[in-house]
């Protein structure tokens, strides 16, 4: 009997799932295979919607489903939250003091967006990444808004979706000109970076826009703190900004759980090879998507190429083939740069974000996204995807460490850092 545990129920968790109790179902109907998936919630966002409640007043429920109604039958749901994963035992403890021992284990455990991090920015700030409601807040801060300054932050790296800060900028320029205001509102974007965006081709695409639209970009402005009182947010560098209203991205750390099982680096992030997603010194241990440490942008398109991956060398390993892929790096990240008009940041490991000339059909091919997430999640639309995505996964010599003695939870390398 080959037991499967995947913890996290978000997009990875859940496309894994489904694509292992798809091909694995004789195996579960006779008894000879089992897929559990661990989740902490029976709600499924959408996360990039969030985007769409903050600055466009879309209501949160249209972006969240039922985790039930997004799984295959076969998928054990065991909705009790890990407290503890031990590689050393091959256990994963639930919150209820469930123990699941695994053969494969899966961690799939995402990034937390925590504004705790930053002194006054969870006083000072609104964001879009810690949830609809939070998105929401900002809506709502929007409606109120008469004019003033406001500042589009990053206040930490990596993030989820890297296209998204530059994305609320624009977001942000639309509403006002759309609500007529415009030519009474300061738009500033406040980057760690050296340009507006990490890529320096996808920067060239941004830049010209951001003039035009007259966003004022301050760059190398690494946040250190902010007060709510006075209304000013302040840089590691010394500088200083006042604004009316702050939408700040947060620092971004791993799962909890990862952080307390010891299984993760300083962030509380997963090292894992690069390919084949196999945590370092673990033979049948995997990690995916933002959990991970791996030098990929934190997006759910990662999380979903690596699904096919992982799901594929698993069921090689059940059925003892020598049979393993790799992935090869491939993002697309979509960005709205101004009324109906997107560009994709898209690259792979060896081949870097090339320029980008915003188009109406990247504009539809995201919009899209929303409406194809929940049948992505089933499996059913590999074929349209590796037609889009192209080759994005290959036979590699499998370099298991298999010869080398199990250890637990070897977490060194990989910066983790790029947000492309
Ligand atoms: C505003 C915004 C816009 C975005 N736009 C895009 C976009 O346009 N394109 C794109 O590709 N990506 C986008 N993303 C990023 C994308 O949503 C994530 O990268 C993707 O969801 C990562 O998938 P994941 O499975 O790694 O993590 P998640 O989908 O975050 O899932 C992690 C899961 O693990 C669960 N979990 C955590 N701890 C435990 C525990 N102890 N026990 C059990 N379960 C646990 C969580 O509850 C969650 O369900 C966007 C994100 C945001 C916030």
């Amino acid at each position: 009997m080959a037991r499967v545990v995947i913890v996290g129920s978000g997009d990875g968790g859940t496309f894994t799932a489904n694509l292992l109790a798809a091909e694995l179902r004789d195996e579960i109907r006779h008894g000879s295979a089992s897929v559990y998936l661990v989740g902490e919630h029976l709600a499924h966002p959408f996360q990039p919607g969030n985007l769409d409640i903050a600055f466009k007043g879309a209501a949160p429920d249209k972006y969240v489903r039922d985790e039930t109604e997004l799984l295959r039958k076969g998928v054990e749901f065991v909705q009790d939250p890990a407290v503890k994963i031990d590689l050393g035992a091959g256990s994963v403890t639930t919150k209820s003091g469930r123990e699941l021992r695994y053969d494969y284990l899966v961690v799939a455990t995402g990034a937390v967006a925590d504004p705790s991090r930053i002194p006054g920015l969870a006083e000072g700030a609104l964001n879009f990444h810690t949830g609809p409601k939070d998105s929401q807040r900002i809506w709502d801060s929007l409606q109120a808004f008469k004019g003033g300054t406001v500042i589009v932050a990053i206040s930490g790296v990596p993030h989820k979706c890297p296209p998204s800060p530059d994305e609320a900028a624009f977001m942000l320029d639309d509403f006002f000109s759309k609500r007529g205001i415009r030519d009474k509102v300061k738009i500033k974007f406040l980057t760690p970076y050296p340009r507006p965006y990490p890529a320096e081709k996808i920067s060239h695409a941004i830049e010209p826009l951001f003039q035009e639209k007259g966003i004022e970009v301050t760059a190398f402005f690494n946040v250190d703190s902010v007060d709510p009182a006075r209304r000013k947010i302040y840089s590691l560098e010394g500088e200083a900004f006042d604004y009316d209203l702050l939408i700040a991205v947060p620092p971004h750390h791993g799962a909890d759980v990862i952080i307390n099982s010891g299984i993760g680096d300083e962030d509380g992030y997963v090292s894992a090879d690069k390919e084949t997603m196999k945590v370092r010194g673990q033979e049948r241990v995997y990690a995916i998507g933002d959990a991970t440490n791996i030098p990929v942008s934190k997006s759910g398109v990662v999380a979903h190429l690596q699904s096919v991956v992982v799901a594929h060398n698993i069921v090689s390993g059940i059925r003892g083939t020598k049979d393993v892929m790799g992935y090869n790096g491939r993002i697309n990240c979509p960005m709205e740069v101004g009324p109906r008009r997107a560009i994709f940041v898209s690259a792979t490991y060896t081949s870097p974000p090339t320029d980008q000339t915003p188009s109406i059909v990247k504009y539809y091919e995201k919009r899209s996204f929303s409406m194809i997430y929940w049948r992505a999640l089933n499996g059913s639309l590999e074929r349209i995807f590796d037609l889009f995505f192209g080759q994005t996964r290959y036979p590699i010599v499998d370099k298991a460490d298999s010869e080398k003695p199990a250890m637990t939870a070897e977490v060194a390398g990989g910066d983790g850092k790029k947000n492309a």
